[in-house]
């Protein structure tokens, strides 16, 4: 079989439809059934505290479960053994140790990229990715982990496998960091552990931004997981409320936003987003981050083929971008099936390169990983829904061709309105 992680090997998914959401829905459990314990990684510091004093139990219990919980293997409470019966007893009683025990994992990219499949207790399923760097010099090796922060995506990119399959919700604080949780298990089972996170797996972060936050603030809080705050990287389509509330906060995260056209008719089909939050309010505020924090903010651009890879377009993002704390990183882009569109080739890729650095702009070129975004955006998730017809994978690239080709011609905004899909509509609207 073909590696999933090829990037040339397109995935088939299935088209939109607004009434029937794609997304692979594996023996969902009937109403009833689903276990409606809360994550227990979910619970702050306090919360947990508070659940021990509650039962009169010393504070150091609290303790000894946050290091089982954070650091240790254990994947049931029974295997806690620090821990008296009693109090594993009740703690099974009322939580879930795990929210993504249900996982099949997947190893490509020569076992330097491994991707799991989770299943959510309501028969969601979600993709995290673990990318292994090898040593190089004097760089350390490193293991990032790309997480998901939404059951599918409501924004819709074209290009995207999770914008393709549409919006089912929100995942929980404790569904997002048992992602992380899961993969640092498994490396520490081989003497490795977790170096970075990047929220760029399934979902729009910032239209969950509330419980990332959350997520993020277990990850980096050295009580739990202890990951430095500038190992982790939230990743948005342009989300302007969120960033800014970021900006308040003023973590140390690294921001990436997808700008992907700097041109707002090709952004507004690329990313849908843009027609609700303009790319250069998106920048300004990102800009606003950069002044707040410090941080460089990262600029995700894919290169589309023809699309979105012009001398033109190179010229247009240096100067939206020139002079800014910024860091561009251009990715080719990885096919999926629902697309007819094919990654730039690398000397497209390089002018474009040369157009940002002779202004300046730190810029670098992601090699296709597989994941480092695409393969984690969805396409495993993708090949479990059913397939569609050629004929509507036919239809729906059809489609893409004329909207891009309108966008590309500059079209009026009016044509380009219909380049919105529907579950981006609402939230364009919101
Ligand atoms: N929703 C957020 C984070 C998840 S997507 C965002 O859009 O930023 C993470 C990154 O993967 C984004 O930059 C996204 O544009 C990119 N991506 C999605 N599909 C891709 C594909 N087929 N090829 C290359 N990059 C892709
Ligand atoms: Fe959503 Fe990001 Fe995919 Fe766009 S690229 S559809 S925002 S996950």
């Amino acid at each position: 079989m073909t590696s999933l992680m090829d990037p040339r090997t397109p995935t088939i998914v299935q088209p939109r439809r607004s009434q029937d959401r794609a997304l692979p829905l594996i023996d969902a459990p009937v109403a009833g059934q689903r276990d409606l314990r809360p994550g227990l990684s979910g619970l702050s510091s306090d919360a947990l505290r508070d659940w021990f004093s509650q039962r009169g139990e010393p504070s150091y219990r609290a303790r000894q479960l946050v290091d089982q919980l954070w650091s240790g293997r254990a994947v049931s409470f029974a295997e806690m053994r620090t821990l008296p019966a009693g109090v594993r007893a009740a703690l099974d009683a009322e939580f879930r140790l795990d929210t993504v025990a249900d996982t099949a994992v997947r190893p490509a990219d020569e076992g330097l990229t491994e991707k799991a499949l989770h299943i959510l207790d309501d028969g969601r399923t979600i993709e995290s990715v673990l990318m292994r760097y090898p040593a190089r010099g004097l760089r350390r090796e490193r293991a990032t982990i790309c997480i998901s922060s939404q059951a599918g995506c409501a924004v819709g990119c074209p290009f995207c496998a999770t914008g393709e399959l549409g919006f089912w919700r929100d995942l929980s604080t404790a569904e997002i960091v048992d992602q992380v949780r899961f993969w640092s298990r498994r490396l520490a089972a081989d003497g490795r552990r977790v170096t970075n996170v990047v929220f760029m797996g399934m979902g729009e972060p910032l239209l969950n931004a509330e419980t990332v936050l959350e997520a993020a603030a277990a990850l980096s809080d050295p009580q739990r997981f202890g990951l430095g705050a500038r190992h982790i990287t939230i990743s948005t389509s342009g989300v302007l409320p969120g960033i800014e509330r970021l900006s308040a906060l003023a973590p140390q995260y690294t921001l990436a936003v997808s700008l992907h056209a700097a041109r707002a008719g090709l952004r507004d089909v690329l990313v849908p987003l843009n027609r609700r939050w303009p790319a250069e309010e998106v920048v300004e505020a990102a800009t606003r981050y950069a002044d707040a924090t410090g941080r460089r903010v990262t600029y995700e651009y894919v290169m589309i083929a023809g699309i979105n890879d012009t001398p033109d377009d190179a010229a247009q993002t240096a100067a939206l971008l020139r002079g800014r704390l910024a860091h561009v990183n251009l990715i080719p882009m990885n096919p999926v099936a629902h697309t007819p569109w094919q990654p730039s080739d690398a000397g497209r890729i390089e002018a474009f390169a040369g157009v940002l650095r002779a202004v300046g702009l730190h810029t670098t070129v992601r090699r296709n990983r597989g994941i480092e975004i695409g393969a984690a955006c969805g396409q495993l998730a993708a090949e479990l829904a059913a397939q569609p017809t050629p004929a509507a994978v036919a239809r729906r690239r059809e489609i893409l061709v004329e909207r891009s080709a309108a966008a590309l011609r500059d079209a009026p905004a009016q044509a380009r309105a219909t380049a919105v899909p529907d579950a981006t509509a609402a939230v364009i609207s919101r």
